[in-house]
């Protein structure tokens, strides 16, 4: 070993960018590597530093966010809830609607099949009375009398 590493390889050896000879150096050298240590020392003081100053700074200002934290669950809940109760407050008039349509359907049809019967009803009349028919006032006869 015959020169100490560099103020930069020294950092960058901090970092853990550093060559295999400088490696082997680091490890050999009770110097070099005791700057290394110093200066991890250091930076991790630094690092410290910062996240206590952070710490201090955000102390104050985030409190609404921390009283928030323990309730998350809960909220979860309810805003599960409410978000469930709004879907099906809105599904109701879909189905109201879809309700409503098949309710018209129903009539219609109810209402065909009920002038079909009425139709079958008043075409089919006893043999004997087919005379006595066309004597009825109707629309759909004509007026000489004779039946549709
Ligand atoms: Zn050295």
């Amino acid at each position: 070993m015959h020169d100490h590493l560099t103020y930069d390889q020294l950092t960058r050896a901090t970092i853990g960018d550093c060559t295999t000879q400088e490696l082997q150096h680091l490890g050999e050298c009770s110097v070099c590597s005791a700057e290394v240590v110093t200066m991890n020392e250091s930076l991790l003081g630094f690092r410290d530093a910062v996240l206590n100053w952070t710490h201090s700074q955000t102390k104050s200002a985030p409190r609404l966010v921390l009283d928030a934290a323990p309730l998350t669950p809960r909220r979860t809940l309810r805003w599960s809830l409410a978000a469930a109760a709004v879907a099906l407050v809105m599904t109701i008039p879909i189905y109201r609607n879809a309700a409503e349509r098949q309710r018209l359907l129903q009539e219609a049809e109810d209402t065909r099949l009920l002038e079909q019967v009425d139709l079958q009803l008043s075409r089919v009349v006893p043999g004997p009375m087919e005379s006595l028919v066309t004597l009825l006032p109707n629309e759909k006869s004509t007026n000489d009398g004779e039946p549709r």
